[in-house]
């Protein structure tokens, strides 16, 4: 099945091992302890580089190629993610820049690659405008002003631009946060559910406890089946697989469609 970054480009490239955003429900995470690249979930806020990512060659890719999905794009790995990007470009790829973003990091990419605009698009992570949602679930992560501005500048210096809410903070806010954005996309804004949230939240307080079945409640699917009735007249909007999957929309054949 084609799902998660798949739905949106036909190759991933990395250059870190963790993020400081250290959002609580970060499916990169569980992979890297998974796999042995961090021994305890405390390692993953510290971000660094993985050896021989930077300076690799890169190929061109038969389709758009996302960077980075298994990390952000922080001061911390700035230049580097800068390197790699440019090396994506120089092979003549077209390629997807997804982070929730800090407005310095977002500033030092327009400046340093705008004469390549035309081969990049910008997703903005942006699950929910309310700060106390926001510092919950993704805690280290810029607030929703500051995402908003770099949405702002991006689309101000001429860069195509694009919004994923997944996961889905804050249904009953969904509608009004669109509203807020959408003057300044110009690609799409992708709406999913948060998956497979008993493998990769903890449930270590009440609090906790009490957000995690807020969100179960908002994604059960009587108020998916209204989010989609609501949203699915806007031209901008593109539905991931977990909400396909409950309305009956056709899945995506192959990867790097996105649509
Ligand atoms: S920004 Fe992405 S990689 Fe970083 S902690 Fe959050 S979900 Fe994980």
């Amino acid at each position: 099945m084609i799902r998660g970054t798949k739905e949106w480009a036909v190759a991933e490239v990395n250059c870190s091992i963790g993020c400081p955003h250290d959002c609580r429900y970060c499916y990169a995470r569980v992979a890297a302890l998974d796999r042995g690249a961090i021994q305890s979930v405390g390692e993953w806020s510290r971000s660094r580089i993985i050896d021989g990512e930077i300076d690799r060659q890169r190929p061109r890719y038969p389709g758009r190629v996302m960077f980075p999905t298994a990390h952000d794009i922080v001061e911390e790995n700035l230049n580097e993610a800068l390197e790699v990007i440019s090396r994506l470009l120089e092979a003549d790829n077209q390629v997807l820049i997804v982070s929730k973003p800090s407005l310095s990091c977002i500033e030092q990419i327009c400046d340093r690659l705008s004469r390549r605009r035309n081969q990049i698009l910008f997703r903005f992570t942006i699950t929910a405008r309310d700060g106390d949602i926001l510092r919950f679930w993704e805690p280290g992560a810029p607030a929703y002003p500051e995402r908003l501005d770099s949405l702002r500048l991006a689309y101000e210096k001429g860069f195509a631009t694009s919004v994923s809410i997944e996961p889905i903070l804050d249904l009953e806010d969904l509608v009004d946060l669109i509203g807020e954005i959408e003057p300044l996309v110009t690609d799409s804004i992708w709406v999913g559910k948060m998956n497979r949230i008993e493998e990769r939240v903890r449930i270590e307080s009440s609090e906790a406890a009490a957000e995690v079945e807020r969100i179960r409640s908002e994604q059960h699917d009587q108020k998916i089946l209204d989010l989609y009735d609501s949203l699915k007249d806007n031209p901008l909007i593109r539905w991931k697989e977990s909400i396909k999957l409950v309305v009956g929309l056709p899945l995506a054949t192959e990867s790097g469609l996105d649509i």
